[in-house]
């Protein structure tokens, strides 16, 4: 089932810790996990582009690994991005 912008939650909670979920023009990017200002941030376009609830588990996926203390000194950027873009793919492919 396709999400829609509409069917956004307003925030979510990870471990505890709310965090809000925007819809924002993000030039050159789709979605970004603001940790300072416990915010998911996620472009119109993710709709159109049908990756909507891909993008929202992405970056869902940063906000978990950042509260476990996943941080760039235990792993490069690009492990990070691999981790969250594989198991956020799979999730979004089964709906979940
Ligand atoms: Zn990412």
């Amino acid at each position: 089932m396709t999400m829609k912008l509409k069917d956004l939650p307003k925030s979510i909670n990870v471990y505890g810790q709310r965090t809000k979920i925007q819809v924002k023009e993000l030039p050159g990017l789709v979605g970004k996990a603001d940790f300072r200002r416990k915010t998911i941030f996620i472009t119109p376009t993710a709709e159109s582009e049908g990756i909507l609830r891909e993008t929202l588990l992405h970056e869902t996926i940063h906000i978990i690994l950042n509260r476990l203390g996943i941080t760039p000194q235990l792993v490069s950027h690009e492990v990070d991005e691999i981790i969250c873009e594989t198991i956020a793919k799979c999730l979004a492919e089964n709906d979940l």
